[in-house]
């Protein structure tokens, strides 16, 4: 396809509304006592209730409302007390009962928003206009049989929350934001592993343009069943320069729905408007209604977690961290709940918040670790934090020596500081001694220092460093150091 010009797309204004499914960590399924957990043998997670054998009756899973109400609750929703659900009617070989089980007219949650913070800073935010309960069907594998499909059951009948957003978004920035977050969110309530790749999250993109400043929105296409972030917005940036041109060249978009090639970044139509499925919904007979009481949602609300939006808030406001830390630490729940611990044993935050973003971030970057399994305790990181803010030790011996010397034992730093002898040298007449060796190597740039090149100060302390294995307070020396070479 030809892009097009900065010229022409500029006219235009981009229009997102997302379908996000979320797979609920819940033991057994929505409306069966089958298990729910990802990875057993294929068809073993399948009973009768499952397969919508005749006679059979679907029960509901309490944990799966009370997890949708906890998502509900996280996005500003207001619960539905009063909640029907309804059977979509349509036939696929991974879906034995013939329909999965729904909420249409009365979903569990409605309204809402999530406020995404975009790259600029300012905080967008996104409408959700509901968020629902459905089970999942079956899945079909197309690609491990030369001949035929096969099919796995084991997921049919695994409670989802599907997450309708109003069509609030205006970029695919915002979209893998808002993704992101939802994706957050998920994995601080602790409902969903939140892995797109493994399926447990997925996204629908419908997706219109029109001119800047109309007040309708365009014909929208809606791409199914994208299963990464960055697939999401190759979709929305291939079909907003698709679409476009379509109207540039005077055409009509139809109102299909696509399939997103990942291969080619490309969309092609899977169904036309004229195919659309009839779901023909109707109320699920088998479920009565489900009236939630306000005791249920209010003890829902008050187990809550401190959610990312409350810590960032908290920890820019009241701990002075910049946002750029704040979203860094927020960003995951583990790391988040460690810097929690961390920050109940020491004042320094900052402090604490620069050695969880690099050293320890660093170190379970190259080892692969989760911070869940971090040998380091938040009390022994508090601790060598405690010994570089007493000034027995100076911070870059502290990164260097002292913390990969604590990853190896279960010594307190001040113990193993003491073992390895990293304390700074207090004696003074030593100190003296390695700058003025320093100064007497290089006696062509104490002349340069004194005809005002201050730079070669580094020098000196680079030397005095090497001499004294670092055991020195770089600023006092940095202090003697001067007055030493000013007294040449
Ligand atoms: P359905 O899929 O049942 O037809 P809706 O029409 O309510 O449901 O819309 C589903 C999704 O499509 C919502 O996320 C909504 O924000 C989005 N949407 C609706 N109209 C547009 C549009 N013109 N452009 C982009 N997204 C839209
Ligand atoms: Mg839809």
């Amino acid at each position: 396809m030809t892009s097009i010009t900065a010229g022409i797309s500029d006219k235009y204004e981009l229009v997102v509304g997302l379908e996000v499914h979320a797979q609920l960590s819940t033991l057994s399924k929505s409306f069966s006592s089958d298990p729910a957990a990802f990875g057993a043998g294929p068809n073993q997670h399948v009973s009768p209730v499952s397969l919508g054998h005749p006679g059979t009756l679907p029960r509901i899973n309490k944990r799966m409302v009370e997890y949708a109400v906890k998502m509900g609750l996280a996005c500003n929703c207001t619960i539905n007390l009063h909640n029907t659900f309804a059977r979509k009617n349509y036939f696929y070989a991974d879906l034995p009962k013939g329909y999965q089980i729904t909420q249409d007219h009365m979903p569990v949650c409605l309204g809402g928003t999530v406020p995404v913070r975009l790259a600029d800073g300012t905080v967008k935010t996104v409408a959700i206009h509901h968020i629902h309960m459905e089970d999942d069907a079956g899945k079909s594998m197309h690609d491990q049989h030369h001949a035929d499909s096969l099919i796995d059951l084991n997921r049919a009948g695994v409670p989802l929350i599907e997450i309708v957003t109003e069509p609030d978004i205006r970029s695919s920035e915002e979209a893998g934001l808002f993704l992101t977050e939802i994706r957050k969110l998920v994995r601080y309530l602790d409902i969903c592993d939140g892995n797109m790749e493994e399926g447990s999250l997925r996204c629908d993109a419908n997706i219109s343009v029109r001119l800047k400043g109309a007040a309708a929105y365009g014909n929208r296409c809606e791409v199914k069943n994208l299963n990464s972030m960055r697939n999401v917005q190759r979709a929305i940036e291939h079909e907003f320069e698709r679409q476009v041109n379509i109207i540039e060249a005077g055409g009509h978009i139809d109102q299909n729905t696509l399939n997103f090639n990942a291969d080619t970044g490309e969309t092609s139509v899977l169904r036309s408007k004229e195919m659309a499925n009839d779901y023909r919904y109707f109320p699920e007979p088998d479920l009565m209604p489900l009236v939630l009481n306000q005791e249920f949602v209010d003890k829902i609300r008050a187990s809550l977690p401190e959610l990312p939006n409350q810590l960032f808030e908290q920890y820019t406001v009241n701990l002075g961290l910049s946002d750029y830390d704040a979203a860094v630490i927020t960003a995951d729940r583990d790391f988040a709940l460690y810097f929690q611990e961390l920050i109940k044993l020491t004042d320094n935050y900052k402090a604490a918040a620069n050695w969880l973003m690099g050293s320890v971030k660093s170190y379970l970057n190259e080892t692969g670790k989760s911070i869940v399994d971090f040998q380091l305790n938040p009390t022994r990181l508090a601790g060598l934090i405690a010994l570089v803010d007493s000034g027995k030790i100076n911070n870059s011996l502290a990164t260097q020596q002292l913390f990969p010397a604590l990853l190896k034992t279960n010594k307190s730093a001040e113990e193993l500081a003491i073992e390895l002898n990293l304390f700074i040298n207090e004696n003074k007449s030593d100190v003296v001694r390695f700058i003025q060796d320093a100064i007497a190597k290089y006696p062509e740039k104490v002349i340069e220092y004194q005809k005002g090149k201050k730079g070669v100060l580094g020098l000196f302390m680079g030397e005095i460093m090497k001499s004294s294995k670092g055991k020195i307070d770089p600023q006092k020396t940095n202090q003697l150091l001067i007055k030493e070479l000013e007294s040449k």
